[in-house]
């Protein structure tokens, strides 16, 4: 844990008690602050008081006095509407930010943080880095959106290197936040609720990159290229990152070949395809974006390639979770919009896709291209008649309702088919909040049916 001392026998209010909340209180707590909390769900006070901060409703709190209002990523800040606690802070005059904000406070310049945010590949990125960071001997304390809290983390010793994965939200609530290294994946619609537009909402990803040292920056997109030109043409380091581009000066892959090119020179540094969890292109995304960013902690690049191959990959991210006979089963359940199912459909062939659940906007319109790949789709939750008319005439599909019913039913098909290598892919397009209490426990579920269907056989 890091002990916030910035707020040192002052008055401090928190505000959303879920886990980075509760960091907040016990860091704020360890450095001398008295700590008022609130929430609008009772269910986490009793966890608030026993970290020893007081529970009391907001607008009992003593706010002439209170120096900062520390807000919960999950509370809106903005859009759609502030929250009312957001709205009594302003009214007092209470400054408004994150946890992540305490931790830049307090961490400074005492250790390097790379921070890491994007659409699409936040927490693989994250990952890799953190996984190739340590196999080069530092001590890679690996957080934020990921993982644990911030403040959870250890604090800086020797050779630490902190590896933050920030959401935009979080962005939103750190302007202090001025990682050694920024690393930006992509920019793709998704969140656009709570930023109220996709340029909203580039701008604050934008502001992370911009408040870095460095950057890595994958350029793929059309804004994430807009904001790469730039910031180069202002002077700032940036290294561009493609898959598919050969560039100049920049890291790139071709064909899962991942080079590095200093200007002139393309060095080869190793092909991807070698690599066991690092499957599809938007994973030599992540894999160039990691290389890039973690190089400057290595001594060549060599020294890195090593390392990437053998990283072990992210659950509930294209997940390899067993097979029953001829069918593969592989759990996608974190990809929550129709631009993160797209990259796993284009990982396999005769796919028996099971998706669905609380839609995103525009639902999965865009993965029209991708229907040849499909044999059968097995429709859960909310979204099930919307994502049915869209496959009507065009895709076999299943009203499945429940994912247990939909893992079944795609099971007995696929096993049936005549299908060399069936896959039964759950990559719903979705959030999971209909059904589940998040992406996590969706695809536990997951795995846990394909578990019992594999008992059942083998009986
Ligand atoms: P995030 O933390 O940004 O949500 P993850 O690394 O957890 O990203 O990956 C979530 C899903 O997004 C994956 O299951 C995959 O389908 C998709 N994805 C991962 N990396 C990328 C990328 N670079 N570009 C597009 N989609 C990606």
């Amino acid at each position: 844990m890091i002990a916030v001392r910035s707020f040192a026998h002052q008055d401090v209010a928190v505000f959303g008690l879920a886990r980075s909340g509760l960091a907040a209180i016990r860091a704020l707590k360890d450095g001398g602050a008295r700590v008022y909390a609130g929430d609008d769900k009772e269910s986490a006070f009793a966890a608030a008081e026993a970290a020893g901060a007081h529970v009391a409703s907001f607008s009992e709190w003593p706010w002439e006095r209170i120096k900062a209002l520390v807000l919960s990523p999950g509370v809106p800040l903005t859009h759609p509407a502030p929250h009312a606690v957001v709205a009594r802070a302003a009214a007092a005059k209470v400054p408004v930010f994150g946890d992540m904000e305490l931790f830049a406070r307090e961490i400074g310049a005492h250790a390097p943080v790379i921070a890491v945010t994007g659409t699409n590949g936040k927490s693989t990125t994250t990952a890799l880095i953190g996984h190739v960071l340590e196999a080069l001997g530092h001590k890679a304390e690996i957080g934020g959106n990921i993982g644990k809290p911030a403040l959870e983390l250890a604090p800086p010793a020797a050779r630490t290197v902190y590896v933050l994965e920030v959401s935009s939200y979080q962005i939103d609530l750190s302007p202090g936040l001025k990682p050694a290294m920024g690393v930006l994946t992509n920019i793709t619609p998704d969140h656009i609720e709570r930023h109220g537009s996709l340029d909203a909402y580039a701008t604050l990803k934008g502001r992370l990159i911009e408040q870095s040292v460095t950057a890595a920056i994958g350029i793929d997109d059309s804004r994430s290229a807009e904001l790469f030109t730039r910031l180069s043409a202002a002077g700032k380091s940036a290294v561009p990152v493609s898959v598919g581009k050969v560039l100049g000066r920049g890291v790139f892959v071709l064909d899962g070949v991942l080079h590095d090119s200093q200007g002139g020179r393309a060095d080869r540094i190793c092909d991807l395809n070698d690599a066991a969890h690092l499957r599809g292109a938007h994973n030599w995304q992540n894999a160039a974006l990691a290389y890039a960013a973690a190089k400057p902690w290595a001594r060549d690049g060599r020294a890195l390639a090593g390392a990437l191959l053998d990283f072990p990959g992210l659950a509930h991210r294209i997940e390899d979770v067993g097979r029953i006979g001829k069918v593969r089963f592989v759990n996608d359940s974190k990809a929550t919009n129709a631009d993160a199912a797209e990259r796993a459909l284009l990982c396999f062939d005769d796919i028996f896709w099971i998706a669905g659940g609380r839609a995103k906007q525009g639902g999965i319109e865009s993965l029209r291209r991708l229907w040849p790949r499909i044999r059968k789709a097995y429709l859960i939750g909310e979204a099930a008649s919307d994502f049915s008319r869209t496959l009507e005439g065009q895709v076999p599909f299943e009203m499945s309702g429940t994912l247990e019913t939909a893992v079944a039913q795609a099971l007995a098909d696929a096993a049936r088919s005549e299908a060399g290598s069936p896959v039964v892919l759950l990559s719903p397009a979705c959030a999971s909040f209909d059904q589940f209490n998040d992406f996590e426990q969706r695809g536990d579920a997951f795995r846990a049916a394909v578990a019992r269907l594999a008992m059942k056989e083998a009986s």
